[in-house]
C-alpha cells in the first residue's frame, strides 16, 4: 500500500485517498455563555454553538483497517490503525481511536474507513475542538453504517472517548452543545439529568469572545483540585453533588474550611445565575444578562480563583466599551478567552477596541475570535 508523505494540508481527500468520499458531515465549536465549573458538580450550563465547525468526509473500506488525516495537525500525514486493535498514541489520532473504541464496546458494528478531518474551530483554544471533531466523526459513522444512536448517545460516546481513551476527565457540556446546540440558540443544559431547553439569543444581542493569548499549562492539575474541592465540599454538607444546593443554602457555609466554603458559594450562586441567565433572555432583557455575566465573572475571579490578571483586564475593557453588556472568563480558567455580549452589529468593532487597548504595551496580544452575527 502507498501512503503518501506529509501531504500538504490542502489534500483533498482524492488526493490522500484515490477516490471520493462517501459520506460528508460537521460540528460546530461552543461557547458557553453562563455556568462555568458547574458540570462536574451536576449543576446548570448555557453554551451556544459557535459558527466555526470541524467537517469530515469518509468513505467506508473493506476489512478492519482506519487510515485517517487532519489539514489542522503540523506536518499532516495518514495515519493508520485497526478496528479493535485501538491503543493510545497520545496524539490526534486518540479522539478518532477513541469514538470507534467507544463505538465498540457498545455494541456497534463497523467497518474500517478512510477520514479527512478539517476544521475552522481553533485548536486548544478553550471553544472545544475537541467535542467538534468527536461529535462531527460520530455524525459521519452513524450515516456511513448506519448507526441507530441519537444525537444525546452522540454527546455521550464523545465524552466517554475522550474520558477514558484520551484521558481528559472533561464534562459532558462540550459534547452536548456541539451535538444539540446552534449558534442563534443557547443549550440550557442540566447536565446531571441531560434535560435541555433550547433558548433563542435575542436578535438584538451578540456575541463575542476574545482570546487572551495566554495558556496555563497547570490548568490541569487546577481543574483536578477544584474538581476534589467541589466534591469534599458537597460530602462535608450531606449532599451527593452542590448541585443539590440552593441560595437557601448559603448559610450554611462558613462551617466548611477555607476555600471550600468559597467554592461551594461559587457553585451554588452560579447555578442560580444561570437560571437567571435564562429568565433574562426570554424576557430579552440584555442589560440584566450582562450583569449576570460580570457577576459570574466575579465569582470565578474571587471565589473559585480560576481566572488570571489578563482575563480580569480583558473583562474591565470590555465594562468601560457602552455596547458590551456584560463579559466574564470562559472556559476552564488560568487563561483562555472572554465571553462578552454585545448589541448587534456592534462586537466585532468593540472586540478589536479592546484586544487593541489590551495589547498596548506590546507585550501581549488578544485575537477576537467569534462575533456571532
Ligand atoms: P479544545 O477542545 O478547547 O480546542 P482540547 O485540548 O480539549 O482543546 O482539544 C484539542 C485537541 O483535540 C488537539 O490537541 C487535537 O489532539 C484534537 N483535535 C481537535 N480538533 C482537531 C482537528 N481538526 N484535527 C486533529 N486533531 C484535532
Ligand atoms: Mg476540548
Amino acid at each position: 500500500m502507498s501512503v503518501k508523505e506529509s501531504p500538504a494540508a490542502t489534500s483533498t481527500f482524492a488526493d490522500l485517498f484515490g477516490r471520493d468520499p462517501a459520506v460528508r458531515a460537521d460540528a460546530p465549536g461552543r461557547v458557553n455563555l453562563i455556568g462555568e465549573h458547574t458540570d462536574y458538580s451536576g449543576g446548570f450550563v448555557l453554551p451556544l454553538a459557535i459558527p466555526q465547525r470541524t467537517r469530515i468526509e469518509l468513505g467506508p473500506r473493506i476489512g478492519p483497517l482506519v487510515r485517517a488525516w487532519s489539514a489542522n495537525v503540523e506536518s499532516p500525514e495518514i495515519l493508520e490503525y485497526r478496528l479493535g486493535d485501538e491503543k493510545p498514541v497520545h496524539g490526534w489520532l486518540d479522539y478518532v481511536q477513541g469514538i470507534t473504541d467507544v463505538l465498540r464496546q457498545d455494541g456497534y458494528t463497523l467497518r474500517g474507513f478512510d477520514l479527512r478531518i478539517e476544521s475552522d474551530v481553533p485548536v486548544g483554544g478553550g471553544l472545544s475542538s475537541s467535542a467538534a471533531l468527536e461529535v462531527s466523526l460520530l455524525r459521519a459513522l452513524r450515516e456511513a453504517f448506519g448507526l441507530e444512536i441519537d444525537d444525546v448517545k452522540i454527546a455521550l460516546a464523545g465524552q466517554k472517548a475522550e474520558n477514558d481513551f484520551v484521558g481528559a476527565p472533561v464534562g459532558i457540556m462540550d459534547q452536548m452543545a456541539s451535538s444539540l446546540a446552534d449558534d442563534k440558540t443557547a443549550l440550557f443544559l442540566d447536565t446531571r439529568s441531560l434535560q435541555f431547553e433550547r433558548i433563542p439569543l435575542p436578535a438584538e444581542a451578540e456575541i463575542v469572545v476574545i482570546d487572551s493569548g495566554v495558556t496555563h499549562s497547570h490548568s490541569a492539575g487546577e481543574y483536578r483540585v477544584r474538581r476534589q474541592e467541589c466534591e469534599r465540599a458537597a460530602e462535608l454538607l450531606g449532599v451527593r453533588q452542590l448541585r443539590d444546593l440552593g441560595p437557601q443554602d448559603l448559610w450554611r457555609l462558613p462551617s466548611l474550611p477555607e476555600p471550600l466554603d468559597r467554592r461551594a458559594r461559587h457553585v451554588i450562586t452560579e447555578n442560580a445565575r444561570v437560571r437567571s441567565a435564562v429568565a433574562a433572555l426570554r424576557e430579552r432583557d440584555l442589560p440584566r444578562l450582562g450583569k449576570l455575566l460580570y457577576a459570574s465573572h466575579e465569582s470565578l475571579r474571587n471565589d473559585f480563583e480560576v481566572s488570571i490578571p489578563e482575563i480580569d483586564d480583558l473583562v474591565e475593557l470590555a465594562s468601560e466599551e457602552p455596547d458590551i453588556y456584560g463579559a466574564r472568563i470562559t472556559g476552564g480558567g488560568f487563561g483562555g478567552s472572554i465571553v462578552a455580549v454585545a448589541r448587534r452589529g456592534t462586537g466585532r468593532k468593540a472586540g478589536e477596541r479592546i484586544a487593541a487597548r489590551y495589547g498596548e504595551s506590546g507585550k501581549r496580544k488578544a485575537t477576537v475570535l467569534v462575533p456571532t452575527a
